[in-house]
């Protein structure tokens, strides 16, 4: 017999727990919700702390809906300041750093990622972070209030956005990346050249091809041999999953805790959505993880039906965006190992390029073409096959592949 939910559990205060806690309450949900979380915050929402937070002085933490109210309107209790970090999956317990133990009918892993370390820097003596929490967004800002000399390692999202937002706050800003170009795990090779171009037109310098080996106290060596003055060094060279508590429940983890459709994990009762999940995506055609805003929303969304005991199945198409100056750049699906149609002219500034492999569209990027994107999204998730003759042509109308048999 199906077990009575009576108390959920989540683990991790970020985006996809707070939009699951959301949702268990919006489908009726009225047992006990406690969210930990190792911040010191409530939930808050991260894209603000790479854009608007470090383009401004004045511009304040954006809390999920001011989460005080948020959290005594919908009865959700949120520990905050103390990590989860132990638990036993068959008799259904978590405990916390500071000793205490929540007993729980079914768990939500919420706990996101962290960034990748870069460890020839862990012990220097040069000013190094990384970008993630609100303390990081709030330390970078007074570094660009200060016009420092800005290392930026890794030519990431992460990466660029902060190179922008500092380049524009008038710091000397170098960005070291190891691939030969920009962007280069998501994107095709104009648009790392774009947007190469849009940072060098605000005095960005880039030096490809190499990554930082060692540092003084005023300066970084690079694996090519250069040294670079520096007062700070900010590092996005990727993220990891938080896994250390899946782990400590006994669940298999790779690169990621591996969900299925519905965010179920290997143990009964305990679910997983947001950056640490490791799902199933058709248009990669393989199990990625999914780090982006939306996926962390609409997957929890999702989960959190499910672990009330409804069955929904979550497959929407990775979609992210990243802001640089003037550009807004989307990108939906799977851009890699594809072939490029080109919709649009890149000379106007506002174009498309659609992914196909045989015929299926796997993938699509805009710049500054949001319209056109969103549609591009609905039909991949769709699986809508529109002809590639169609798409070629300027004229076509992206809504009549939706409207297809
Ligand atoms: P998180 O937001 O990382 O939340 C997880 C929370 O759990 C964290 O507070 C963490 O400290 C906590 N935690 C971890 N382990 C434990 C534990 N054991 N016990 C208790 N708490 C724990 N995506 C986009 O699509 N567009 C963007 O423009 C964009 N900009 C971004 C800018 C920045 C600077 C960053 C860092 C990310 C950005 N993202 C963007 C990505 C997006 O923010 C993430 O995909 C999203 O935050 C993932 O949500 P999550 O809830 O899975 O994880
Ligand atoms: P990314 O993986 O996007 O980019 C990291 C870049 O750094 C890659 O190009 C990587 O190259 C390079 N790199 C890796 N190791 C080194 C090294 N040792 N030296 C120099 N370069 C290196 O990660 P980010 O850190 O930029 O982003 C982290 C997280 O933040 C992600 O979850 C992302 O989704 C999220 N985020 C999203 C934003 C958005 O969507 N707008 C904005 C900001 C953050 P290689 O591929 O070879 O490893």
């Amino acid at each position: 017999m199906a077990r009575t939910i009576n108390d959920i559990v989540i683990a991790g205060a970020g985006q996809a727990g707070a939009r699951a806690a959301e949702a268990l309450r919006a489908r009726g949900f009225k047992g006990s919700i406690t969210m930990i979380g190792d911040e010191p915050h409530p939930p808050y929402e991260r894209p603000q702390l790479s854009k608007a937070m470090l383009q401004s002085a004045d511009v304040p933490v954006a809390y999920i809906k001011q989460a005080q109210d948020w959290n005594e309107a919908l009865d959700i209790r949120i520990q905050t300041g103390s990590a989860a970090i132990d638990g036993d999956a068959d008799r259904r317990i978590v405990s916390t750093a500071d000793g205490r133990r929540f007993p729980f009918d079914a768990l939500l892993l919420a706990t996101g990622t962290r960034p990748r370390r870069l460890p020839a820097l862990d012990d220097t003596q040069l000013e190094v972070q990384y970008l993630r929490n609100v303390e990081d967004a709030l330390r970078f800002r007074r570094h660009i209030r200060a016009r420092s000399r800005t290392v930026i390692v890794g030519g990431g999202v992460i990466g660029l956005e902060a190179a922008c937002a500092a380049a524009k706050g008038g710091c000397h800003v170098t960005v070291i990346e190891n691939e030969a170009r920009l962007l280069a795990r998501a994107f095709p090779i104009v648009i790392s050249d774009l947007v190469a171009d849009r940072h060098r037109n605000h005095g960005v310098t880039f030096v490809f091809g190499a990554t930082v080996t060692g540092s003084s106290a005023r300066s970084v060596t690079l694996s090519n041999g250069a040294e670079i003055a520096a007062d700070l060094v900010l590092i996005g060279i990727g993220v990891c999953p938080s896994s250390d508590l899946a782990s400590r429940l006994g669940l298999p983890v790779a690169d990621g805790i591996a969900v299925d459709a519905c965010g179920r994990t290997a143990a009964p009762g305990i679910f997983c959505a947001g950056d640490a999940a490791l799902q199933w995506s058709r248009c990669h055609g393989r199990a990625i993880r999914v780090e982006t805003w939306a996926n962390a929303q609409n997957q929890a969304i999702a989960v959190a039906a499910n672990m009330i005991g409804e069955t929904r199945d979550y497959s929407d198409p990775p979609w992210f965006w990243t802001d640089q100056y003037d550009l807004n750049i989307q990108v939906a699906g799977d851009m890699r190992d594809a072939e490029h149609i080109a919709r649009g002219d890149p000379d106007s500034g506002r174009f498309s390029i659609i992914a196909m492999r045989g015929t299926e569209l796997v993938g699509a990027l805009s710049v500054n073409a949001a319209k056109d994107l969103a549609m591009l999204r609905r039909i991949i998730a769709a699986n809508a096959k529109p002809q590639r003759a169609d798409l070629e042509s300027p004229d076509y109308d992206l809504r009549t592949a939706l409207r297809a048999p």
